[in-house]
């Protein structure tokens, strides 16, 4: 059994992984000349710290990663605490880390394993074009062609292989942007280095979080807008002109924003062939920020999908994957825009949420998103449609 990959980034190498743990050999193709420092900070949920560490990579994420201690909803404007989610149990209320990251040492990590491991391989500097006409194999631009017994599309948001299996277009603007930079640590000598700190104001909110080790941090501003290309340096700055000096000094300490536009791919549409083709991560289902999940899903689509092709016959293996990630992800995809909703409240509105936060203990905050962390992506796949869970 070989397995062809489109894509090294979070989906695609993680496949590999999974595939490995089951035996199964694959190869990744990757257009990037190499896998260089792309992106910004990651939060990693425990349900995605579950299956990476079944990996075998505990350590590195670990030293790599920082475990916060809480997360810190605050009134953007006036810095008011609204409502504190206590971390500091996480592991032993879900058996795994809650950990913040760097992409870039996400995917570094997962690089290195995948180069360790003789079932599988990256091919970096290798663009795909398309598939071919019995869809077994995949096309490279240099006219190379790669046949495998399944493909998988992990080529992410503008993803080509979602092209050829759904035939439709490119992603679809959600009507948000977010702003992103990292920042050395001492340029924040007022921001915690133990937490994360989500601030909410009316069509905005703010995202901060230490990354290695505390020595940087990660500051994201989502915002809507009907023109991405316009925002800079100068929106960021201005949004906390009247803030708390400590988020004012570490937004303003940097011109290095970067906009994103915020692009969503149906997660509802088909994501398999039912054959021997199938998508994984943003390439099936790019969705918003808001939940800190895209990463997470596309680490549980991979960890599925391989035990999918390693339990069953092919035909039933991707539908079986499908049955099983779509209404999970469909799930967190809603979460995601209820947050946006919620967070970006102004007036009254905004004032009836804030009451309805303080009045709610962290810990029953936390509870709510059981359904998110407790989620056990290898456990779930072995679920049958039709048969009593385990
Ligand atoms: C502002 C922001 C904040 C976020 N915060 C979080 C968070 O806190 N937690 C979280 O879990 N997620 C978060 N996400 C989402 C997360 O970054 C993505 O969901 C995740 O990186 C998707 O991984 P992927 O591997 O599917 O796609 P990608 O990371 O896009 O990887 C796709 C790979 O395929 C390659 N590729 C593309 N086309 C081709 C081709 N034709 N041939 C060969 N290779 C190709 C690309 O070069 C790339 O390496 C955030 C996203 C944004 C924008």
């Amino acid at each position: 059994m070989k397995v062809v990959i489109a894509g090294a980034g979070i989906a695609g190498l993680s496949a590999a992984l999974f595939l490995a743990r089951n035996d199964i050999g694959s190869l990744v193709f990757e257009r990037a000349p190499e896998l260089k420092e792309v992106g910004a900070g990651l939060q990693l949920g425990p349900n995605a710290t579950r299956v990476l560490l079944r990996l075998g990579l505990g350590d590195q994420l670990r030293h790599f990663g920082v475990a916060p201690r809480a997360i810190d909803v605050l009134d953007g404007p006036s810095g008011e605490r609204l409502v504190l989610m206590d971390l500091s149990d996480v592991e032993t209320r879900y058996g795994a880390p809650y950990l913040t990251i760097h992409r870039a040492d996400l995917q570094a990590i997962l690089a290195e394993a995948v180069r360790r491991n003789h079932a599988t391989d990256v091919w970096t500097d290798h663009e795909v074009k398309g598939i071919t006409k019995g869809g077994n194999g995949i096309v490279l631009t240099n006219g190379h062609v790669e046949h495998g017994d399944v493909i998988v599309g992990a080529d992410g948001v503008w993803s080509k292989m979602r092209q050829k299996l759904r035939g439709s277009g490119p992603p679809t603007y959600t009507g948000y942007a977010s702003l992103r930079t990292t920042i050395s640590a001492e340029l924040a000598p007022h921001l915690p280095r133990d937490r994360v700190q989500l601030r909410l104001s009316p069509n905005a909110h703010i995202v901060a979080y230490p990354m290695r080790g505390g020595e940087e941090v990660n500051l994201v501003i989502n915002m809507r807008t009907n023109d991405p290309s316009e925002l800079g340096p100068g929106d960021a700055h201005a949004l906390v002109e009247n803030w708390p000096e400590d988020i004012r000094h570490a937004v303003t300490a940097t011109q290095a924003w970067r906009a994103w536009p915020l692009n969503g791919v149906s997660p509802t549409k088909a994501w398999t062939n039912g054959k021997h083709m199938a998508l994984i991560g943003d390439a099936a289902h790019a969705m918003l920020p808001f939940m800190a999940q895209g990463a997470g899903m596309a680490i549980e689509d991979a960890c599925c999908l391989a035990a999918c092709i390693a339990d069953l016959p092919l035909d039933e293996a991707m539908t079986t994957y499908e049955q099983v990630r779509m209404p999970r992800v469909n799930q967190v995809v809603k979460a995601a825009q209820l947050n946006g909703r919620t967070y970006h409240l102004s007036g009254p509105l905004a004032k009836a949420r804030n009451a309805g936060f303080k009045v709610m203990t962290g810990e029953r905050l936390i509870r709510r998103f059981d359904w998110v962390y407790d989620y056990d992506a290898e456990t779930a796949s072995r679920f049958r449609p039709g048969q009593p869970a385990d």
